[in-house]
């Protein structure tokens, strides 16, 4: 069980959480304004990628191979990389089913969303709760729904990152009403200011819900490493 996650933030909804093993989530690297490293630099234990969509799926094929990493993701697209890269480990899990690597949980979760890859229907998008002790909430692309606070009753996510850009996903709106329901005591958000039509003001939503809610919302720059360590959790 990991005594803290280390959480890498690569520019719009790619992460790497470092819990020792070494989670990689949906990375948008090649072709990613906001990106600062590069895809064949990438190191990681693991991938995971919420849907289809090119600003998520990215260079996840690419990586996984070049690390060895299992993939894991939702069903239908599993089986549409399956298909094509028959040498990679693809875990296809549908919602509410979990696979473990390396000691890390992953669950699929529900996303109020679409996926497709290349046009092409890639069944339905996921978010996903990550876990080594330390449980990690990343909503994927969303809208709000009603039953993020079953996500909050059954995971209790102790870090949720959310899409806060508006457009394709959730508006600063929205993800303070979000942040309610889910009880996440730090919130990060993502999906924002990659392109002009999902610019928004961070600073501004980190605000508004920390006035509206007891959570700290953290708002890292791209690459800086946020710690959150157990003890600050009040996990023993
Ligand atoms: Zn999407």
């Amino acid at each position: 069980m990991a005594d803290k996650v280390e959480i890498t933030w690569h520019g719009h909804a790619c992460f790497t959480l470092d819990f020792g093993k070494k989670v990689l989530i949906d990375p948008f690297i090649d072709g990613n304004p906001k990106a600062k490293i590069k895809k064949e630099d990438v190191k990681t234990d693991l991938v995971v990628v919420t849907h289809g969509h090119s600003d998520h799926l990215g260079d996840a094929v690419e990586i996984a191979r070049n690390n060895k990493a299992p993939i894991v993701t939702f069903v239908e697209l599993g089986w549409m990389l399956g298909a094509e890269n028959g040498d990679l480990d693809i875990r296809a899990i549908n919602y509410s089913g979990s696979t473990v690597v390396d000691g890390i949980t992953v669950t699929a979760v529900h996303a109020l969303h679409s996926s497709s890859v290349d046009g092409k229907y890639a069944g339905n998008p996921a978010g996903m709760v990550i876990s080594d002790g330390i449980t990690v909430y990343h909503a994927g692309d969303t809208g709000v729904f009603g039953d993020m606070s079953i996500i909050s009753d059954l995971y209790h996510p102790d870090i949720s990152l959310l899409p806060i850009g508006g457009f394709y996903t959730m508006s600063p709106y929205e993800a303070t009403y979000a942040v309610g329901l889910l009880k996440s005591p730090y919130i990060i958000p993502m999906h924002y200011n990659t392109f002009d039509l999902i610019k928004v003001d961070a600073q501004k939503f980190k605000k508004e819900t920390e006035e509206k809610h007891q959570v700290n919302v953290i708002v890292p720059e791209v690459e800086e490493v946020v710690k959150i360590d157990r003890q600050e959790l009040g996990k023993r």
